[in-house]
């Protein structure tokens, strides 16, 4: 009989040789690291315009009935994480050399999609300071074959089913709190002190003044907000859910237990996907250059993410299997994939973790 931890142990490479921290920056150009706010404000306002720009479209699409209308939430829904990922880089302090400036903005670029700025920015940041850790790595569960075992069938399964995504930003994670602690209530897990306690109910109702406001243009219609602000902002959650899964899921990944884990090591986990068409470059590069957001995610704009990415390829290319990068045009369908062939980790208990895949022989109890 062999378990799976067995299994691993078997075929875990030797350790890894990684570069320091402080020989990546060193290849990165100087210029990297500044932050503009012209250039800043400059795409906030672009993505406000493209946005505004899609509601003027809306009747073209609506003339194709439903198709025309699923299309267009795909696209807002694309356009929305646009804006999503400037909040984003407000939230890293990437945005501007000003903190008020860059809470400012943030609560601009998240409030009316949805999302909560400040409660966000602290789990991002946990993401970011202990990514691929099995327990402190937040806003990316980790599923070891243990907590998959003790879940019930819709919990093993929800993420398979394509329309589930749809669901899995707002409200599962950021509303209701599943599994990291909600992120609209002030008293949620999430939150230690009184300053994130009142900052999560100033964020939260930012939010909450913004879909007031998205009914009011909505001439008090339910069904009108549901259709044309709801539905378009569960659509900007599902981009988000592919990115943000996508970066972080590869059959070939590590996720680490404490006694294994350090910060490059995690860092070295996070996969660059270009998914062409444009998208990378609408995206800010937060598909293609999330590498270099990652290690440097306090420091570069996301206008400077591509330069970064090739000064740290440069570097990672001397180690290898360090640097990982798919073109991935069907990124959509590998999602749906990934979802279905990478279940749980197994190894629990090793210090180095990896996705269970067919074939793979499952423990024995
Ligand atoms: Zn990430
Ligand atoms: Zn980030």
């Amino acid at each position: 009989m062999v378990s799976s931890t067995t299994l691993l142990k078997q075929d875990t490479k030797k350790p890894q040789k990684l570069p320091s921290i402080e020989e990546i920056k060193a290849a990165i150009p100087a210029h990297c690291f500044e932050k503009s706010l012209p250039k800043s404000l400059f795409f906030l306002v672009l993505d406000y315009v493209i946005l505004y720009g899609c509601y003027l479209v809306l009747p073209y699409f609506e003339a194709y009935g439903w198709a025309g209308y699923i299309t267009w939430c795909w696209v807002i829904g694309m356009f929305a994480a646009s804006l999503f990922c400037i909040g984003h880089d407000c939230g890293h302090t990437t945005f501007s050399n000003y903190e008020w400036v860059n809470d400012l903005c943030g609560h601009i670029a998240h409030a009316p999609i949805m999302a909560p700025y400040w409660p966000w920015q602290k789990t991002h940041r946990q993401h970011h300071q202990y990514t691929s850790h099995i327990t402190k790595d937040k806003g990316h569960p980790w599923v070891t074959e243990e907590d998959y075992e003790g879940k019930n069938f819709l919990e093993k399964h929800f993420a398979k089913f394509p329309i589930s995504g749809l669901l899995r930003w707002n409200p599962i994670y950021t509303f209701l709190g599943l599994p990291d602690g909600s992120h609209f209530w002030p008293f949620s897990d999430l939150f230690t002190t009184t300053t994130e306690r009142i900052k999560c109910a100033v964020s939260a109702s930012a939010v909450f003044f913004c879909m007031g406001v998205a009914f009011y243009f909505c001439d008090y219609s339910i069904t009108k907000w549901f259709w044309y602000y709801y539905m378009p902002c569960l659509w900007q959650g599902l981009w988000l859910v592919v990115i943000t899964y996508m970066q972080h899921s590869h059959p070939e990944i590590e996720v680490y237990e404490d006694s294994q884990w350090n910060y490059m090591k995690g860092q070295v986990q996070t996969v660059d996907r270009t998914y062409g068409f444009g998208v990378d470059t609408l995206l800010h590069h937060i598909t293609d250059g999330h590498v270099a957001h990652h290690m440097f995610f306090t420091r570069i704009p996301h206008y400077n993410l591509m330069e970064a990415t090739e000064a740290i390829k440069g570097v990672l290319d001397q180690y290898p299997g360090a640097y990982r990068h798919e073109t991935n045009y069907h990124v959509w369908f590998k999602y749906l994939w990934y979802n279905v062939r990478l279940e749980y980790l197994i190894g629990k208990g090793s210090g180095v973790l990896r996705y269970k895949l067919i074939g793979q022989e499952k423990k024995l109890h």
